[in-house]
């Protein structure tokens, strides 16, 4: 596929290239600022920031691009009105990691038993959001919510716990992301799967999974 990816040159991007380019696909980075025409890709992949995601979705999808997202901290929301109206494809996903995906979903089953939980997560100080989008998606499918306790220090890449208390027990479901090269493998699911996907957004790697 040829695939316009947007934050080139940012932890993600950096990572995502060869592991693109080793599937097969095409990439063209962008950077902050570089004109934007990219009419006629398969797709647009966006880790940027907050602040750049929105516009860089909005720009794809006016050029007819469907659009696959990591960036986390914005409501995509209204941009997936847009894109159901023009018959694209906008999926979000707030982790790309499997093993991350997995947690939330094992996190989940054991809330039906233990349903007093709080989450920890910790993520490297660059990070612009608080708390992550994993954190929130994980507490949203915690019966009764969870408290969430965010951690920024250097050294750190993107780690989670979920903690369980009962009666005299507490169980434990964690899952860290050491290099930023597991987050490709859910990046090329997304893209095979995208042609399948109905217009509109589609949120959560579980979605293709
Ligand atoms: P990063 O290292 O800060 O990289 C961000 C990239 O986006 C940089 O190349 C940056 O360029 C560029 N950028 C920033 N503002 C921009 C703007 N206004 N317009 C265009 N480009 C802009 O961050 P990262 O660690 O790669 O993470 C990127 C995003 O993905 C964050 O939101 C992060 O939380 C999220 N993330 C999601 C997942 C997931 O699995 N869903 C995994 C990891 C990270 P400059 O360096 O020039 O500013």
């Amino acid at each position: 596929m040829r695939i316009a990816l947007f934050g080139r040159e940012g932890k993600v991007g950096r990572a995502l290239i060869p592991a693109l380019e080793a599937a097969g696909h095409e990439v063209h980075g962008l950077e902050v600022g570089e004109p934007v025409e990219i009419a006629g890709f398969d797709a647009a992949v966006d880790f940027t920031a907050p602040e750049a995601a929105p516009e860089n979705v909005r720009t794809a999808l006016e050029q007819g691009v469907s659009c696959i997202v990591g960036t986390t901290g914005w409501d995509p929301q209204p941009l997936g009105e847009l894109a159901r109206e023009r018959g694209l494809v906008l999926f979000h996903a707030p982790n790309f990691a499997i093993g991350a995906v997995l947690m939330m979903r094992f996190a989940a089953d054991a809330a039906a038993y233990l349903p007093r939980a709080e989450i920890i997560e910790l993520h490297n100080e660059a990070k612009k959001d608080a708390p992550s989008g994993t954190a929130k998606a994980t507490a949203a499918r915690i019966p009764g919510g969870a408290v969430i306790h965010s951690v920024r220090l250097p050294g750190l890449v993107a780690h989670q716990e979920v903690l369980l208390g009962g009666e005299g027990e507490l169980l434990t479901i964690r899952h860290d992301t050491f290099a930023r090269e597991a987050f490709a493998p859910g990046v090329l699911l997304a893209l095979e799967r995208l042609r399948e996907l109905p217009p509109g957004l589609t949120l959560g790697l579980e979605a293709v999974l």
